[in-house]
């Protein structure tokens, strides 16, 4: 069991309101993405999350125990690899269960394998793609003990193709596995693509806008995005954004 819950969470940076009364409720197995402009304030939301900062306001709740400044509650995957350059594949996914536990080196084996990595597991980081090294850092934070996932903007570097793939692969471990997952991104596509519901986040200060749910049939295939039901939503949640963007 594991659910996240923002209530009222508020943020100023040097007096500068970034977020305002925030409120978003992630339950038990779900993905929820949360989409909004650059610059709109979601790595600080996740910041907040993993404790690297305190809200002004509000409460963080990790299954219904509060965790506001709390580090380590959550698993958190960054926008750019943060892979260590001196330690291999192996050693770098074993890196999140070892601060905790004693890492099991065969699950790590086995993840590693279903994301196409096993001929790599001695390999270092800089010997990899763009698009292996966030499959890495995807498997690390799969492996590391806690067992809610925020993943922030994890394709974004990666061209259009490489990102499909990428985005087909989590969906396959995301659906055997099942965890919670807040996933950040300003992609509209990539959000119907993989969650079960978005939250639309509004101009500065931001603030939780719009909700859709997204009830495409899991497990989703590729053929989903071509439908008219996908692009009625895409079209929805662009003239949300849109008009965000125009207050
Ligand atoms: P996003 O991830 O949506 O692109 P961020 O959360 O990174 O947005 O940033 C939201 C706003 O907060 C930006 O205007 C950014 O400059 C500001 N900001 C983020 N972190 C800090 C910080 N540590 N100090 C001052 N301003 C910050
Ligand atoms: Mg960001």
């Amino acid at each position: 069991m594991t659910t996240l819950e923002l209530v009222n969470i508020s943020k100023k940076f040097q007096s500068q309101p970034v977020l305002t009364d925030v409120n978003l409720k992630v339950g038990n197995g779900e993905f929820v993405s949360l989409l909004g402009p650059s610059g709109s304030g979601k790595s600080t939301i996740f910041h907040l999350i993993g404790g690297l900062y305190l809200p002004d306001q509000g409460s963080i709740r990790l299954d219904d125990q509060e965790i506001n400044g709390q580090k380590g509650s959550i698993s958190y995957m960054p926008q750019t690899s943060s892979l260590f350059p001196w330690r291999t594949v192996l050693e770098n996914v074993m890196l999140g269960a070892e601060l905790h536990q004693k890492p099991d080196k065969q699950r790590a084996q086995e993840m590693l394998q279903r994301a196409g990595l096993h001929a790599y597991s001695e390999a270092y980081p800089h010997e990899l793609s763009g698009g292996m090294r966030q499959r890495v850092a995807f498997v690390r934070s799969m492996l590391s003990p806690q067992s809610f996932l925020c993943l922030d903007e994890p394709f974004s570097a990666l061209d259009e193709f490489t990102r499909l793939d990428m985005q087909k692969w989590l969906l396959s471990i995301w659906e055997e596995e099942r965890p919670s997952v807040l996933f950040v991104t300003h992609n509209i596509e990539e959000a119907i693509f993989l969650s079960d519901r978005i939250l639309v986040l509004g101009a500065k200060p931001a603030q939780v806008k719009a909700e859709f749910t997204v009830d495409f049939a899991r497990p989703r295939k590729e053929e989903v995005m071509l439908t008219t039901g996908f692009l009625q939503l895409k079209k929805d949640i662009y003239q949300t954004l849109r008009g965000e963007l125009d207050d």
